[in-house]
């Protein structure tokens, strides 16, 4: 493995990329990682680096948005299958409906979407910034798209808005039941529980603390107790371990697990690196300009109000 690893460092340093890696990939790749992040954290990475290749370790819709905001950059997504089942949700076609339905709304989606979808809505968001962004806008009715429990929980916790949700869900995160936590909560007395607001709204009610995957990181660097209860993905716990070794951090469900964020291994990098290499890249996002150009409008009103 180190001969992988010490190959792709060469290559990076070579063709000035840089790799850039969701907290759910597996812990290989986040450890030869630049930048481990949530969707926001990379989302800004990707706007701000002066690399000239991003070879983004993560699911499709996430290379896609730093291709919208990286056009002059070659953007790379190791693995093509990983894909987003919550993404394929919603579509372009579906947003143009729904905008015959609800004239007077802003649409907005998170950030889980295709380039399509986000060139439909008028602003896009992240689960750390959904709240802030819906209650930044002047429109009283909001269509969310596509996640429902994200749009509950807006709903419930932005001013004064109409929350028009539909029926998109992260097949990880709305599986997690309440008794399953009722079950942690009474093993582990005492810990806490903090859990991503994709999940259904009966486990978020027995939730001490409600966070996107960075706030959920931080927030159990604060807390005091020893053993904290975690309601996400299972690949958090590389950073948890990793930040807070004196901590002991216990899963809700063994089948808290992501397939498209595990898809990508060091194999697939490193081909994607030998590729630049002979001047043949594979696997690199093209987006049609115009969709890109709006998506990109969708983004960067996201990245102003937050
Ligand atoms: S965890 Fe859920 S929202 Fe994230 S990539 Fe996987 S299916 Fe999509």
């Amino acid at each position: 493995m180190k001969e992988i690893v010490d190959r792709i460092q060469e290559l990076k340093k070579k063709h000035n990329a840089v790799i850039l890696a969701h907290y759910y990939q597996i812990p290989e790749i986040q450890a030869v990682a630049d930048m481990v992040g949530d969707s926001y954290g990379l989302s800004k990475k990707s706007a701000d680096t002066d690399a000239d290749v991003i070879v983004f370790c993560g699911v499709k819709f996430m290379a896609e948005s730093a291709k919208i905001l990286s056009p002059e950059k070659t953007v790379i997504l190791p693995n093509m299958d990983a894909g987003c089942p919550m993404a394929d949700m919603i579509t372009a076609e579906d947003v143009k409906k729904l905008k015959k339905q609800y004239p007077d709304a802003a649409f907005v989606c998170y950030v889980n979407t295709s380039a399509e979808v986000k060139a439909e809505c008028d602003v896009c968001c992240t689960s750390s910034n959904s709240v802030k962004i819906v209650n930044s806008l002047e429109q009283k009715r909001i269509v969310f798209l596509p996640d429902k429990n994200l749009g509950r929980y807006v709903a419930e916790n932005a001013e004064n808005k109409e929350v028009i949700t539909v029926d998109g869900y992260c097949p990880v995160h709305d599986i997690i039941v309440a008794g399953q936590v009722l079950e942690a909560k009474e093993k582990y007395p005492g810990a806490p529980f903090l859990v991503h607001p994709e999940c259904p709204d009966d486990v978020i009610e027995l939730a001490d603390f409600v966070g996107s995957t960075t706030q959920i990181l931080n927030q159990a660097g604060e807390v005091e107790a020893k053993t904290i209860i975690v309601g996400t993905e299972d690949g958090i716990l590389y950073k948890l371990k990793e930040q807070n070794p004196d901590k002991e951090f216990v899963m809700v469900s063994s089948n808290f697990v992501c397939d498209d964020m595990k898809k990508t291994t060091l194999n697939d990098l490193l081909m994607a690196f030998e590729s630049l290499e002979a001047s043949k890249p594979i696997n690199v996002i093209e987006l049609d300009e115009e969709i890109r150009s709006k998506a990109q409008a969708s983004l960067d009103r996201m990245l102003e109000l937050s």
